[in-house]
């Protein structure tokens, strides 16, 4: 049934909301008052010195205190449909120390209720498609990748030091669906399989982090599963892939501190979200011209972008009032795309 509605909803795009849990520190204030199934209010200082509520509208706002399962079960049908043929993209957006990594992977120390989508969706892939055996038999291959300053990069390589770890080219053209070919292609069996690989790419991301100023959080990832399957009875071939995108920290850059090689990372990611966000506009608004070219990440999303596909958006806001520029900005951003 949800299934129905999500492809009823709005050309398939769909944006969530998540807000995390206020940091236990003695300064501290919050600034949302208010949280509702697809509303969420702040409470924003004006000028002359009083309060203003201002309340944005989402397909779903999940509150503080939502857990991780809440979070994950708008999401399985989606899964579903992976298996089933379509593309599906699912984003991470939001200022670094928004949540993003909580929600796409869980906490530090994770446990089985605290994984985040990422683990969920996988165990399902591997477990619907576990069910459909007898009728269709499917493969399974991972790739991951990076964009830092409008490069890509192979994040599944044993060794990042070498010198020939070199940038790749996304070709839309391809007949199997796969866009950076001279990247690695996993196959893959089960979702502990992937989830190997996922350590194995995020330590590569993290190895440049010390050398660069926290390069995690100023660049993209894209987890890509591609599944290839084949109906027994009619022998009919079927594609699909999943997307699953943490997105660069979307702060601006203070412009009185950042230069050089800040300044210009910065520039990157603020123009690369912008152009995310034209792309998923121009989508909802279903305007004939979708500008898809204008960055690395929307060139090798852009088969899992409109169409068939299905898009899903998780926001993050932090909900701290030294945090209400960011978090305005982020709501901004957010109902472009809805
Ligand atoms: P980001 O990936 O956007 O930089 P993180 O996911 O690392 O942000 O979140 C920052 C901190 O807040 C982490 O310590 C994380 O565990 C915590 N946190 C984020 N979201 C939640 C949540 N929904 N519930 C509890 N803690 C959270």
């Amino acid at each position: 049934k949800i299934y129905n509605q999500m492809q009823d909803l709005k050309g398939n795009i769909r944006v969530y909301c998540r807000v995390r849990p206020l940091k236990r520190q003695p300064n501290s204030h919050g600034i949302v008052s208010n949280v509702e199934e697809e509303n969420i209010s702040l409470i924003i200082p004006s000028k002359n010195g009083k309060e203003v509520k201002k309340t944005f509208t989402f397909n779903k706002v999940f509150g503080p205190s939502a857990t991780q399962g809440e979070v994950f079960s708008d999401t399985q049908p989606l899964i579903r449909s992976v298996l089933d043929g379509f593309n599906v993209c699912i984003f991470a957006y939001g200022q670094t120390g928004s949540g993003k990594t909580h929600t796409m992977s869980g906490p530090d120390n994770i446990t089985e209720e605290t994984v985040g989508v990422n683990y969920r969706a996988l165990r399902d892939l591997f477990y619907l498609s576990e069910q459909r055996k007898d009728r269709i038999h499917y493969d399974i291959f991972v790739q991951m990748l990076e964009i830092y300053n409008e490069q890509v990069r192979d994040l599944l390589v044993t060794d990042t030091s070498n010198k020939r770890y070199p940038f790749f080219k996304i070709r839309n053209s391809s007949q199997n669906g796969i866009n950076v070919p001279n990247a690695n292609l996993v196959p893959v069996s089960s979702s502990a399989d992937v989830l190997n690989l996922m350590n194995l790419g995020q330590k590569n991301r993290a190895v440049s982090a010390t050398s660069m100023n926290d390069r995690s959080s100023r660049s993209h990832s894209c987890l890509t599963v591609h599944v290839q399957g084949r109906e027994l009875a009619s022998g009919n071939n079927l594609r699909g892939c999943i997307h699953l995108v943490y997105l660069a920290g979307s702060e601006r850059a203070d412009k009185s501190e950042a230069t050089g090689d800040r300044l210009k990372e910065a520039q990157h990611i603020n123009r690369s979200l912008s152009a995310l966000g034209d792309v998923i506009s121009s989508l909802a608004q279903k305007q004939s011209h979708v500008p898809y070219r204008n960055s690395k990440l929307t060139q090798l999303l852009q088969d899992s972008l409109g169409g068939q596909a299905k898009t899903l958006m998780f926001v993050h806001i932090s909900p701290e009032s030294e945090a209400l520029a960011e978090t305005i900005s982020t709501l901004k951003f957010a109902e472009r795309v809805s």
